[in-house]
């Protein structure tokens, strides 16, 4: 309880790991150390409210100045670590210093999938993972400027969302054959192209990106053999996990760091939580999230653990989606081969998505459906059976569908 903690990276999950720990009576020092020049601040707003121009930048940190006082919690910024020396219990930051620790916990997150064709790095090229990023593009979206965003994940849905309403001219291309094809069904997929088409953005699927060019700054893209003019061009393609200095200090990372069900990775002192890590998931599959929910759940159980009261973390994954006035929410994880069950009408612009496995809900995606989207967590959560006919039917009350 005593001992001396270290946190790498100042994001979600280590703000909700100082808040746990000190809840559960963990009295140690505690050392916070980012590489960002502000403490933990919520990412969800960068490519919605923030963007958009309605969130103030105050809006986004998650913990007050005060907080950090109060649970005496040493904030580190602008630093970076640069590797872990496990064998003196130390963290050796870029600036020469050097932190020892009793127990350390990464939580490193993620960092974007950077393009590799030519073109790639010319003025006019963004991403958008942090605040600079968010205030680099906001910077130069006005009116009338014509974006191309590659990627038809959430960010780059998102992104679209905000540029249409802003006034610019959108092209989004996606290699994928749909939207949201990594994480949603069908009739999701196609509920979002068809909204998007509707706000005006206009949709290249099957066009993956071959080229960026122009004259010392971007002026087309050049997309399944073809070429668009563009002034700006936004790319989510993903993220990878900061897994490195775990890898480099021998602990074990495959596309994440590999933790058990309390964060704990192969070094009994070294916890790892949120986006860096992979676990095994409530279905015994090995998977790494990157989410809101994630992040602060694993940060709670790393909190139970390292205060001696371990919970095992099986947690039904949460994520959700803001574009235009539509609230996606989803719960569970979709699988290949799980039975899908519409309730609602996606011409009303208020449905959801079952996804049954074995009989069992899986899954939920709601559009502006919060209570389908509230029941439905709370019966993945309880692994109940559910009868597809009655889900279906929207005239039967939602609760008497199991
Ligand atoms: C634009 C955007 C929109 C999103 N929207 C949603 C949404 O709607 N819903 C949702 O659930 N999730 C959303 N997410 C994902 C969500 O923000 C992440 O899952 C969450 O931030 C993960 O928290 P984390 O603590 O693991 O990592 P982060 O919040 O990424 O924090 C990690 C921090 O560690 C720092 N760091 C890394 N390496 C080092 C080092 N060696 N030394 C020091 N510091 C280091 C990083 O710079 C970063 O500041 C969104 C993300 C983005 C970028």
């Amino acid at each position: 309880m005593s001992q001396k903690l270290i946190i790498v990276g100042a994001g979600q999950a280590a703000a909700q790991a100082v808040q746990s720990l000190r809840a559960d009576g963990f009295t140690g020092p505690i050392t916070l150390i980012g590489d960002e020049p502000y403490g933990p601040y919520q990412r969800p707003p960068l490519s919605k409210a923030y963007l958009l121009g309605t969130l103030e930048r105050e809006r986004l940190f998650l913990k007050s100045d005060a907080f950090y006082q109060e649970t005496n919690c040493e904030l580190v910024l602008n630093a970076s670590v640069t590797a872990i020396h496990r064998s003196d219990k130390t963290v050796q930051l870029g600036d020469g210093r050097k932190l020892s620790y009793d127990l350390l916990l990464l939580a490193t997150g993620a960092r974007v999938r950077r393009l590799k064709c030519p073109g790639a790095d010319l003025p006019g090229v963004y991403y958008l993972r942090d605040i600079a990023d968010a205030n680099a593009l906001q910077a130069v979206f006005s009116s009338g400027k014509r974006i191309a965003i590659v990627g038809g994940g959430y960010i780059g849905l998102e992104v679209a969302a905000v540029a249409a309403k802003r006034g610019l001219t959108v092209t989004l291309f996606e290699a994928m054959d749909r939207l949201l094809a990594r994480s949603s069904s069908v009739t999701v997929s196609d509920f979002y192209a068809a909204e998007h088409e509707r706000a005006g953005v206009t949709l290249k699927l099957r066009t993956g990106l071959e080229a960026i060019e122009g004259n010392g700054k971007v002026e087309r893209i050049r997309a399944g053999g073809q070429t668009y003019d563009a002034d700006i061009v936004l790319v989510g393609i993903g993220v990878l996990p900061n897994d490195e200095l775990a890898t480099h200090a021998g602990l074990a990372a495959q596309d994440g760091i590999v933790v058990d069900q309390n964060g704990m990775t192969g070094d009994p002192s070294i916890f790892a939580a949120g986006d860096c890590t992979r676990h095994i998931g409530r279905d015994g599959t090995a998977l790494r999230l990157e989410c809101v929910q994630n992040a602060i759940d694993q940060a709670k159980h790393v909190a139970l653990a390292i205060t001696g009261k371990p919970k095992p973390y099986s947690e039904v994954p949460w994520f959700w989606s803001d574009q235009y006035d539509l609230k996606l929410q989803i719960a569970g994880m979709i699988r290949p081969g799980d039975h899908a069950v519409l309730r609602g009408d996606p011409a009303a612009r208020k449905f959801s998505v079952f996804h049954l496995r074995d009989g069992v809900l899986a899954a939920v995606e709601a559009v502006n459906a919060a209570p389908d989207y509230m029941l439905g967590k709370k019966w993945i959560a309880d692994r109940l059976r559910v009868d597809p006919v009655r889900l279906a039917d929207t005239t039967i009350p939602i609760k008497e569908a199991v």
